[in-house]
């Protein structure tokens, strides 16, 4: 661990070196929509943000924001959706453990929300994205990111795609990205609205007051040490902990030696702080745990290292991800045949069928299967799959086909999972902090992958950047007072 992280009391801070009314701790999606409403309600904001560019793991991001119940996009698109079918699908795609009062609130509020971003700036193009890969290449504005429309969401709910992304053109995943354009148009809006963003300024601890509330930070800058004074509160939105070790071992190991997602901001320093103030943390295990190339499996059958599949290959690949990662000891395979390899892009073929077979037996033989296994997997699939079924996951019958022999595996290890963490402090609907007897921090909000916001132990694509925005601005009109409904 690092420099300590316990809160500093205000006698002991000395005097402040400057001040705000608020201080945002972290410039990515939460931070800056903070910033954003606190500003446009009169108040001095300062973001400060330990790096030395703004936009954190948001603007490295696919963009993808999680909105429904009938956005414009959606209705331009020809999809009909409400925030009652929006709701039920994200309380079972995020359960268990999902937290009811802020999806109910972000689903009634989702369609307001699409407008606050495009009164932002942010420009969404009205069409739909029919593509499997995890986020467009093309401008396409709408699609799904949840496994809305597949098995067994699809039969809770009407299906819509909800994942909104930002037009952006040239796009190249992890350069100029749909998250870019995003973030740019949050920065500008929170520029625009008068707020300060202040970088190479990293917050260390948080400073309270003898009756509990917290009322300033300590910044490292420049080599020096500061105090800052926060006037109305501080906001935490600092991002996750996938770039701290000791954390991951402690609370979610099977992150452990995974690929990460995010910036080596996500050091949990934020939740850390906030504990260190009494805060309870929720679901510190969860994770989002990406499989980037669905086109590898949807079409054919994916494994287990028993030979049995586990879950229908056209759902969403975190929820795969996550099927893999915490259920089936890190290991899958896809079965596939000569025609799905003929069909995979260039990037899918990059991945090499490490395992050929002349038929089911003799690939299961190769990669060390217990005979016979695999070999009734295959035959049960194909026989279903000739009449257009899948009676054990329930596949869609547009990814339905029987496989052809030879037979290749390509392994879906280690090197496939890409995560974030999800699991963070207990938030209220209005972003503050909860301390594990249940009552607020006085001053103390926080928003983004820094809390445990709308996806409890599930994800769908989209969610970071959504409850990010959307309760990074209760934050900031929470610290302004004004009527929150
Ligand atoms: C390649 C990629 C693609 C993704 N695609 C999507 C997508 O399409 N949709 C989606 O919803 N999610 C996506 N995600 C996840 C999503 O980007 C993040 O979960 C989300 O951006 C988190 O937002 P945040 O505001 O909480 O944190 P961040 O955007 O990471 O911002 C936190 C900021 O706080 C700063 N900070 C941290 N600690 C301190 C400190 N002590 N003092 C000062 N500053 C500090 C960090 O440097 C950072 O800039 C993707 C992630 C990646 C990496």
């Amino acid at each position: 661990m690092d420099s300590p992280v316990a809160p500093v009391w205000s006698e002991a801070a000395g005097p402040p070196d400057t001040q705000a009314d608020v201080v945002v701790v972290g410039s990515g999606c939460a931070g800056l929509s903070a910033a954003i409403e606190a500003a446009r309600a009169g108040l001095d904001v300062m973001v400060l943000e330990r790096a030395g560019l703004a936009g954190g793991a948001s603007a490295m991001s696919g963009g993808c924001v999680y909105l429904g119940g009938g956005t414009p996009l959606q209705e331009a698109c020809g999809f009909e959706d409400t925030p009652d079918d929006m709701f039920a699908f994200v309380m079972a795609a995020t359960g268990p453990g999902a937290d009811e009062a802020k999806i109910d609130l972000y689903c009634r509020q989702s369609v307001e929300h699409f407008h606050w971003l495009t009164g932002c700036g942010v420009p969404f193009k009205a069409s739909l994205y029919t593509g499997t890969f995890p986020e467009p290449l093309t401008d396409d504005g709408l699609m799904f990111t949840g496994g809305e429309n597949g098995f067994p969401f699809n039969e809770m709910a009407r299906p819509a795609p909800r994942g909104h992304v930002p037009i952006a053109h040239n796009k190249r995943p992890m350069g100029h990205t749909s998250g870019v354009v995003l973030m740019a148009h949050l920065a500008a809006a929170a520029e625009a609205a008068g707020a300060r963003t202040i970088t190479e300024t990293a917050v260390q601890r948080l400073v309270r007051e003898r009756d509990g509330a917290v009322t300033g930070v300590i910044v490292r800058q420049g080599g020096a040490q500061r105090h800052i004074r926060a006037r109305r509160g501080v906001v935490l939105a600092g991002g996750g902990f996938i770039y701290n070790e000791e954390m991951l071992a402690h609370h979610a190991p099977h992150l452990l030696g995974k690929a990460k997602l995010g910036t080596d901001g996500d050091d949990g320093r934020c939740i850390r702080m906030a504990q260190a103030m009494g805060a309870e943390t929720l679901h510190m295990e969860a994770a989002e745990a990406a499989f980037g190339l669905p086109e590898l499996y949807l079409e054919g059958l994916l494994v287990n290292s028993l030979g049995q599949r586990f879950i229908n290959e056209d759902t969403y690949f975190g929820r795969i991800g996550q099927a893999v990662m915490f259920r089936q000891g890190g290991r899958a395979f896809a079965i596939i045949d000569d025609a799905i390899h003929e069909g995979l892009s260039d990037i899918g073929k990059f991945y090499p069928a490490g395992w050929v077979g002349a038929d089911a037996a003799e690939l299961a033989q190769e990669l060390g299967m217990t005979p016979g296994v695999l070999e009734e997997t295959v035959a049960a699939y194909n026989r279903h799959a000739a009449r257009g079924e899948d009676p054990l996951f329930h596949k869609a019958a547009r990814w339905l086909r029987p496989l052809e022999p030879p037979l290749g595996a390509i392994e879906l290890a280690d090197r496939a999972f890409v995560s974030f963490t999800l699991g963070g402090l207990h938030t209220d609907v209005d972003a503050r902090v909860v301390d594990v007897d249940g009552r607020p921090i006085p001053g103390l909000h926080a928003a983004g992958r820094t809390t445990s916001g709308l996806p409890g132990w599930g994800y769908c694509s989209g969610m970071s950047l959504g409850d990010g925005t959307f309760f990074g601005r209760r934050a900031g009109r929470a610290l302004a007072g004004g009527p929150q409904e």
